[in-house]
């Protein structure tokens, strides 16, 4: 049967997340899940009955915080990423020419340093596909010119790994800002205005040099989160300036993932928004929570410890949202929305008190 094959999206980073799996093992692996959709990613593995065996990333992002040790933490999953990204916390640090196997399946991975040091691209076992990561993208490449970026290390590794493949061979990048989600070797070596075949090495490193472009807004979160696999660094300290890996939402919300608040939580207060025969009612309540219905939010915000974080939960985070922004109007800082409210919360296997199943 052929490979199982789905191309993911995040809307906020434009990143691209890829699953594969063996449709006759169900042993799958994700390549550059995104932190905020991991509660996504693993919705999808579960309802297409798949084990998720590793993630990989493709390279140290910058532009968003990894999915890697959530997945973990969920699913079991292993953490795999290049021995030269330093990341720290990862199950297998990988080297040039490794194998990472999912059933009868494996992908090879090849160095391509470039955008950064320690950037991968992953080759599917037969050469039919290639995830390349920030390296190639279409009709483009990725930035060269912070994170240890070297554009002539770049093209001798476009020219060395990637359009040295066959053809046919279909490539999938880490991002695209238009909407394009694949192209192939053929195509790139002849139309990429960057790197097709016609274009020699300094004319690409002139081409890079003078890119100009803006600083990332995410990379003084993101870079330092995934040179830990993505792993919180609030369990022990700095629960003031940054109590949590928060994400947000496209709508603007702050939220906090249920397993993160599971790890967080004797150091925060949960509010429930709730009604009380909703908060007695068959999903239960998260020990240690305060039910403060919504209405009545503003008028006794005044109880609420200012000096605690704060993190606001309804039936699916719905009316949450709403709470956090009451809460941030009349001047709280650390406050967020439990993603997918107590609903999310049971669904990621956590306790509740009272409520059925
Ligand atoms: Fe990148």
């Amino acid at each position: 049967m052929n490979l199982l094959f789905r191309q993911l999206g995040d809307p906020t980073s434009s990143t691209y997340t890829y699953l594969l799996a063996d449709p006759d093992t169900r042993e799958a692996i994700l390549i550059d899940p995104v932190f905020d959709q991991a509660l996504r990613d693993a919705a999808l593995i579960e309802e297409l009955g798949l084990e998720l065996r590793w993630t990989l990333d493709t390279h140290v992002h910058a532009d968003h915080v990894t999915g890697a040790w959530l997945l973990k933490h969920r699913t079991g999953s292993r953490i795999a990423v290049s021995a030269a990204s330093g990341a720290s916390g990862a199950d297998r640090h990988l080297a040039h020419g490794d194998t990472v196997g999912f059933g009868s399946r494996h992908l090879e991975a090849r160095a391509t340093p470039g955008h950064t040091n320690g950037c991968m691209t992953f080759v599917v076992g037969d050469r039919t596909m290639a995830f390349t990561g920030d390296c190639l993208l279409i009709r483009g490449s990725g930035r060269t010119d912070f994170q240890q970026g070297d554009a002539r290390s770049m093209y001798r590794s476009v020219r060395g790994q990637i359009f040295s493949l066959p053809p046919e061979c279909l490539l999938y990048p880490a991002h695209d800002y238009r909407g394009l989600t694949a192209t192939s070797v053929a195509e790139e070596r002849r139309f990429n205005p960057r790197l097709a075949d016609s274009i020699g090495e300094d004319d690409f490193v002139g081409y890079m040099s003078h890119l100009g472009l803006p600083h990332p807004k995410q990379i003084d979160v993101a870079v330092p989160a995934n040179l830990r696999c993505g792993r919180p660094e609030t369990m022990q300290e700095g629960l003031e300036q940054s109590w949590a890996p928060l994400t947000v939402t496209f709508a603007g919300i702050r939220e906090i993932q249920p397993q993160v608040l599971g790890d967080v939580i004797a150091r925060v207060q949960v509010i429930d928004v709730r009604e009380l025969d909703e908060w007695d009612g068959s999903l239960g309540h998260i020990a240690g929570s305060t039910l403060v219905p919504l209405g009545q939010l503003s008028s006794r915000a005044g109880e609420l410890d200012r000096g605690r974080p704060l993190v606001m939960a309804c039936r699916s985070g719905a009316r949450s949202a709403q709470a956090v922004v009451i809460l941030q109007r009349l001047g709280f800082t650390q406050v967020a929305n439990l993603a997918g409210g107590i609903i999310g919360w049971r669904a990621s296997g956590l306790a509740v008190e009272g409520g059925r199943e």
